[in-house]
């Protein structure tokens, strides 16, 4: 008993100084990511290579929509003054990339422009506006790279488990990303713990004024593509099944930021890999 008059007092306190239960400035308060994770060391990092573990409380505020900030809206304006408010919603961005020269001459382009058709008809994949989590994740690689004017990537395995959210989010200062077994082991060994491997996530950037042999393998015939696009490509649907082997992974979802699919274990054999 002798506790109880403290525990009231902080009671009163946090009262006093936090916003009520349930407020949208409570939820967004919720979904912060920690300033200093777990980093895991891998052999032989890549340039700007980083490897991080988040263990989270599992609360509602992840999952709803990302909170429309200061830095997404800047992000967002940049984007409408490229593209304009139409051209920035994730069915025109899809069609642009299927018209695109790329995905008409090429054996591995048109496979992976049926992708992006399955999403457009439909029946695969989910669209949506991105997560708060899927927002936090973007925004801390974004903050290590702008992400217009430096694009990059980055992928993280979600796991859910006894109240937690787990993220493992790895990065580098460049397009493409590392499966590092490292990380993945870690994910495994969650798994066998009673966590679900939720989803595995990456980015796919906004690219602009590409020029052939840059950082961003632009190619004679790419350096048009502008990215952005949300439809997997053949190495990401691979990469997923083989998750979906080793470890049961349960989804699999991409974002730029803004907007995000999200795709269904089932959804892997509706799309394209490599052969
Ligand atoms: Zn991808």
């Amino acid at each position: 008993m002798k506790a109880l008059p403290w525990i009231l007092g902080a009671l009163l306190l946090s009262a006093c100084h936090t916003p009520k239960a349930g407020t949208r400035a409570e939820d967004t308060a919720a979904c912060v990511l920690d300033t200093q994770p777990e980093v895991i060391p891998v052999g032989t990092p890549k340039p700007g290579e980083l490897n991080e573990f988040f263990d989270l409380p599992d609360t509602p505020a992840w999952w709803a929509s990302a909170p429309m900030d200061t830095e997404r809206e800047r992000y967002r304006t940049a984007l409408v003054a490229r593209l304009g408010e139409e051209g920035l919603k994730q069915r025109a961005l899809l069609e642009r990339q299927n018209a695109h020269p790329s995905s008409r001459e090429v054996k591995s382009g048109k496979r992976e422009a049926d992708n992006s058709d399955r999403v457009l008809e439909g029946s695969a994949g989910k669209m949506g506006p991105a997560s708060c989590l899927e927002w936090r994740l973007f925004q801390r690689q974004a903050s290590r790279y702008p992400m217009l004017e430096h694009p990059t990537e980055f992928g993280a395995y979600i796991l859910r488990g006894h109240g937690r959210l787990r993220v493992y989010l790895s990065g580098m200062g460049s397009v493409g990303g590392q499966l590092r077994h490292e990380v993945r082991d870690r994910v495994v060994a969650d798994v066998a713990n009673g966590f679900e491997p939720v989803a595995h996530l990456h980015n796919h950037p906004f690219m602009f004024d590409r020029k052939p042999g840059d950082r961003m393998y632009t190619t004679e015939l790419t350096k048009d593509e502008m990215g952005g696009a949300l439809a997997p490509s053949l190495t990401d649907v691979q990469a997923y099944r083989m998750m979906r082997e080793h470890f049961g992974l349960k989804g699999a979802w991409l974002t730029n930021g803004l907007d995000s699919i999200h795709y269904t274990s089932e959804d892997f054999d509706r799309l394209n890999a490599w052969d």
